[in-house]
């Protein structure tokens, strides 16, 4: 059996086109145009090209980007006034700060700094609580990205086993809350949990975002199952050269693929989806903050 690969790449372009047209009609019919600030604190180079990548997709969809580069050695009190005019900020709709910041500055405290409605990260205290108790939040990114992917390969996941590998506020958490809103039966396995590969084996959904690669083998994979791999891993890659790196996921996908029923490759599977979920993400704080409909089947 080879599994179906599911093309995060082409689905990730779908939703942009959608975000792209909501976006068009908002302006049209409301004068609207949703707009997305991003605060990059210090010159982490990966942060960089993500800032940069996000705020060309931001300009693509028709939104308004506005980028907010601050020194490695900023005092958190300043960043913490930045977010404030962002908050009161009419033109802006969506507030990311990416992560990591520097370690004077306290993370949780800034995150929760940003008003819960503008929050498209969806890391805000306020907003996992709700995603906690089913109530209307924003979802963070790539636990979306994947949910999207799964409603749109199984339709309803109701009764689903599944296993979220991983427990991080960012993926594993969000994740797993995500998967019991839609009634799956949800395990979350994390580097303390027993026989992994026996509890892999149970699942029909399988979502693994550990950071280790090609840790999950396709012999731990139940014949059939579902399988989103969110890790990001660089290794060397000495067959293309010396020095020379590739990316893999944390799922070995050359054994995993030849038992899974279908499987999302690394790279070109969750990785576009996020931003894509970043767009959906501002288009909806948008509409909630103008109190107008929210278009369908972009949010949780
Ligand atoms: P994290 O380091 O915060 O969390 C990793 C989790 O894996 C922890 O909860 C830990 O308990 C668990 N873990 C560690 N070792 C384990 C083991 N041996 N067995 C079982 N569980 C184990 O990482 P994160 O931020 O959640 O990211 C996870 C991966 O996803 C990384 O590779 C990251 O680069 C990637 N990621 C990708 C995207 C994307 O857009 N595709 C977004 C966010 C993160």
């Amino acid at each position: 059996m080879s599994a179906r690969i599911i093309d995060g790449k082409a689905f990730a372009a779908e939703i942009r086109g959608r975000v792209g047209e909501e976006v068009a009609r908002l302006k049209a019919e409301h004068g609207i145009t949703p707009g997305l600030a991003v605060v990059l604190v210090g010159e982490d180079p990966a942060s960089q090209v993500y800032v940069r990548s996000k705020g060309r997709h931001t300009i693509e969809a028709g939104m308004n980007s506005y980028e907010h580069k601050l020194p490695a050695d900023t005092p958190e009190a300043e960043l913490l006034a930045l977010i404030e005019r962002l908050n009161e900020d009419p033109a802006v709709h969506g507030i990311l700060v990416q992560l990591p910041l520097p370690g004077h500055m306290d993370e949780a405290a800034v995150i929760n700094a940003i008003s819960p409605a503008k929050d498209v990260d969806g890391f805000h205290i306020l907003n996992v609580g709700r995603l906690a108790t089913g109530q209307k939040a924003m979802v963070p990114c790539t636990p979306l990205g994947c949910l999207m992917m799964l409603r749109d390969l199984h339709g309803d996941l109701s009764g689903m086993g599944a296993v979220v590998i991983g427990r991080s506020n960012i993926v594993g958490k969000p994740m797993a809350q995500l998967l019991l809103g839609d009634s799956c039966t949800v395990t979350i396995a994390h580097s303390r949990t027993r026989d992994l590969p026996g509890v892999v084996k149970r699942a029909d959904i399988v979502v693994a975002a550990v950071g280790r690669p090609e840790m999950v083998k396709g012999e731990w994979i139940k014949p059939g199952a579902t399988v989103i791999d969110v890790g990001i891993n660089r290794i060397p890659a000495p067959e293309k050269g010396e020095g020379k790196t590739r990316l893999v996921g944390d799922v070995d996908f050359e054994s995993a693929a030849k038992v899974a029923g279908a499987i999302t490759p690394v790279p070109g599977g969750v990785g576009p989806m996020t931003i894509a979920c970043l767009l959906a993400n501002t288009l909806t704080a948008c509409c909630r903050i103008h109190g107008l409909p929210e278009p369908e089947g972009l949010t949780a």
